[in-house]
């Protein structure tokens, strides 16, 4: 038999790379896994938990503004320096965490470029040297997509955005997606004047429409200016400020012009095509059920495979890569029930199907819950919780599950758990209800609020 380098070689020490070195290692396998910017990859350095941080800076915003309705005066200013070096530490401790959680297990961490040379080789740029691997994991994530426009090298994208020098007086952020919600309610809740761009007739398409529309009444409750079915046509300087053209012709000036308009698949420049790894009509790496691609001793996790962009999905698939591959237990990642969470303000989480989704496929019950969350009912804040739970007809299995508020994303976690394990209407009743909270709402719901027989709402 041939020997190689190493057991395995990883390209990408993001969330899915990560996970699959240091078990696969844990296995006894020899592993080097290789990285060109940080360890942690977009998750840690670039994404979720900057991202969050930021959310919670923001969020003291609504907090100021019901704080006098339960007696505190609050005299606050922000200091945006503050807040980028505070997250600045924090990143360079978690980076620091995985680097020794790879290390604690033996992966060597080879701090360079990949590319792929053929089916076991792979060589490093900086180095200018080649390493052979028994099997090659590509965990190479994805990028900001960034629309084809004159003056498009002016815009800023989630890369850029977390580290400005200072913030501007206004932003124009591109997208209706999951980063132009989030970075809008950030930047709005910091004082910035935002205006958000979509090329379609409501943020956060595909997403249930009752989150939909109360996510728009929360945006633009905090100030948040939404322009609907147009895109931005070009980008110009002007002393400070970035002139947008819009596609109707209009231009206006804004302090900083972000866009949110996707990511895309890490597939490029690295040798991908010519070791003959084939890619997926969405430009994604093609692979099956066990994360295997066209090559044999090339598998694919997290963004490249363009799955599902999340971080615990290139987690499972990493683990589930490792323990099929190097532990003998063959796994297959369900990607069939992923729920997801929208840390915009208001926050959205969500599982299962949407109602006009379920309504096609049978008939269905709803039952939705609106309210004031009680934090508020001192003050004169006017936004609503919604809750919307979907099940078959007459109580039967619970088929999607849609939050609006705070801690949205808490709710739905645990809740997926019953879910997944096939709750029925009758489940949720069972649990006695906490008093007061918001979750409760999930456990009392009586008659559905409307019904689908047929297709037919009723
Ligand atoms: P990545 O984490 O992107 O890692 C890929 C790594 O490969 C990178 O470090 C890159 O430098 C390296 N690399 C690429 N090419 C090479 C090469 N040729 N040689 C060497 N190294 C290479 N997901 C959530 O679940 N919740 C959230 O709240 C959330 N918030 C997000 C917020 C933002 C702003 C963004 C951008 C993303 C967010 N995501 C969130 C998505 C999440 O970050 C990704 O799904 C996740 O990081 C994917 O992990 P990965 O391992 O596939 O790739
Ligand atoms: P999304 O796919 O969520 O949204 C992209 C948005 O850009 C859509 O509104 C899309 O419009 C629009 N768009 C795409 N192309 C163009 C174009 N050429 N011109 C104008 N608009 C365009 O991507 P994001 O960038 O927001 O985030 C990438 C992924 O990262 C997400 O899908 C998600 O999986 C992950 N992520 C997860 C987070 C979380 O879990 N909380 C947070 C941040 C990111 P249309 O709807 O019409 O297609």
């Amino acid at each position: 038999m041939m020997s190689y380098d190493y057991d395995l070689v990883v390209i990408g020490a993001g969330s899915g790379g990560v996970r699959a070195a240091r078990i696969a290692a844990g296995y006894g396998a020899k592993v080097a896994i290789v990285e060109e910017y940080r360890i942690g990859g977009t998750c840690v350095i670039r994404g979720c938990v900057p991202k969050k941080l930021y959310v919670y800076a923001s969020r003291f915003a609504d907090s100021f503004q019901i704080a006098g309705s339960f007696g505190w005066t609050v005299d606050a200013k922000f200091d945006w320096p503050t807040l980028v070096s505070n997250k600045d530490k924090e990143i360079a401790r978690l980076e620091a965490a995985y680097v020794a959680g790879l290390e604690k297990p033996g992966v060597e961490i080879i701090r360079d470029r990949a590319t792929l040379v053929g089916p076991n080789t792979i060589r490093l740029v900086a180095a200018d040297r080649e390493l052979t691997a028994g099997t090659i994991l590509i965990a190479t994530g994805a990028r900001p997509f960034i629309p084809d426009i004159p003056g498009k090298e002016i815009g800023i994208t989630s890369n850029e955005a977390f580290d400005l020098p200072s913030l501007p007086h206004s932003i124009l952020i591109e997208g209706g997606g999951y980063i132009a919600v989030e970075f809008a309610t950030i930047f709005a809740g910091l004082g910035v004047h935002t205006t958000i761009v979509y090329r379609g007739e409501r943020v956060l398409r595909g997403f249930d429409e009752d989150m939909r529309l109360g996510l728009e009444a929360g945006l633009q409750s905090r100030g948040i200016h939404l322009m609907y079915e147009t895109t931005i046509t070009a980008l110009r300087k002007d002393g400070d400020d970035v002139v947008a053209r819009f596609a109707n012709g209009v231009e206006a000036p804004y302090g900083a012009v972000m866009f949110a308009t996707g990511r895309v698949p890490n597939v490029n420049g690295f040798g991908l095509a010519e070791v003959g790894v084939k890619l997926t009509d969405g430009g994604a790496i093609a692979v099956d059920d066990r994360s295997q691609s066209s090559i044999p001793s090339i598998y694919a996790v997290g963004d490249v495979t363009g799955r599902a962009l999340l971080t615990p999905v290139a987690i499972r698939e990493g683990h589930a890569f490792a323990d099929t591959v190097f532990g003998n237990k063959p796994t297959i990642v369900d990607h069939s029930m992923i729920g997801t969470a929208v840390f915009s303000e208001p926050e959205i989480a969500t599982i299962g199907f949407t109602e006009t989704q379920a309504a096609a496929r049978g008939d269905i019950d709803v039952y939705i819950a609106r309210f004031r969350p009680m934090k508020n009912t001192l003050s004169q804040k006017s936004d609503r919780v919604i809750m919307k739970l979907i099940t078959e007809a007459n109580g039967g299995r619970v088929l999607g599950l849609h939050i609006l508020g705070p801690e949205a994303g808490e709710m739905v976690q645990l809740a997926a758990v019953a879910i997944g394990m096939n709750a029925t209407k009758a489940d949720l009743d069972r649990a006695i209800a906490m008093h007061p909270t918001a979750a409760e709402e999930l456990v009392t719901f009586k008659a559905p609020t409307y019904v689908y027989r047929a297709g037919v709402k009723h």
